[in-house]
């Protein structure tokens, strides 16, 4: 069967305390099966995660790192607030926020929000996934999949994707290992990060500005097994330790 790749438009904009689910369903059928794609942007302004720069009292470090980096000394401060490991500072803040998901800028936003606010990440991306798994179920009665997604620049090349930061109802790996090719070989190494390839195409829909479409629904999807490792241990993690070693040098 053909996929099937639903934008969701005609949403207003998102508020403190809007109910996102019943919105949602309110302008797309959803069925058993499919998956839901939300940006991080409308599930963290429908929940109250952002801030008021007005209200930040950046500290020294961000004092120091702003005066590198050029931006808003309060904007960097709610940066570090969300952050629990810099990785680096300069030229941009990388950093790793309490879900294991690691971004620049910690994934906090000053766009598609008023001016002199900032969107941040939702803190636990994965229960928010959940939560609005939950949600569907009690309004529509359906059971679908659920990725909340985020824009991020990736290593080695330009250009932003869509990533999943949450998932419910898959796992972020398809995991082929121990399958076997066309030709008999047995798969060793490949582990697909189907969650992060669905959020790219997603993001393509959803486009960056001023399109108006949070929410992305996937029809007609296969299932998979894997599992939910997606962030590298730091042990695992070559490139982060190479940024540490760099740190000290
Ligand atoms: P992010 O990738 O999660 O940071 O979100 P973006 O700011 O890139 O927005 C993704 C999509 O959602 C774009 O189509 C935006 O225009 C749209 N969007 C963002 N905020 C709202 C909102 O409050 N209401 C509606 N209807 N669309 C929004
Ligand atoms: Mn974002
Ligand atoms: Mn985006």
């Amino acid at each position: 069967m053909a996929i099937q790749v639903i934008g969701v438009s005609g949403l207003p904009l998102i508020q403190k305390g809007d109910d996102l689910p019943a919105l949602i369903c309110g302008r797309v059928t959803l069925e058993d099966g499919d998956i839901l794609t939300i940006a991080s942007s409308v599930y963290s302004k429908a929940k109250g995660f952002t801030r008021e720069l007005s209200a930040i009292t950046p500290g020294a470090d961000a004092v120091r790192i702003a005066e590198k980096t050029k931006e808003d000394p309060r904007f960097v401060q709610a940066v570090l607030d969300s952050s629990t490991d810099i990785l680096l500072e300069y030229p941009f803040i990388l950093s790793e926020v309490p879900s294991g998901h690691i971004g620049v800028r910690a994934g906090v936003d000053h766009s598609n929000i008023e001016d002199g606010r900032v969107i941040v990440l939702p803190p636990d991306p994965m229960a928010a996934a959940a939560e609005i798994r939950d949600a569907i179920r009690r309004i529509v009665g359906k059971d679908v999949r659920v990725i909340i997604t985020d824009t991020c620049g990736r290593s080695f090349r330009r250009g932003q994707t869509g990533i999943a930061i949450g998932w419910a109802g898959m796992t972020a790996i398809n995991d082929y290992r121990g399958d076997t090719d066309l030709f008999g070989h047995v798969l060793q190494i490949t582990e697909e990060a189907v969650v992060d390839e669905i959020a790219a195409f997603a993001n393509f829909v959803m486009g960056e500005s001023h399109q108006g479409v949070p929410a992305v629904v996937f029809r007609n999807c296969k299932a998979w097994k894997g599992h939910d490792a997606v962030y590298f241990t730091p042990e695992e993690d070559i490139i982060r330790a190479a940024l540490a070693k760099n740190k000290k040098d």
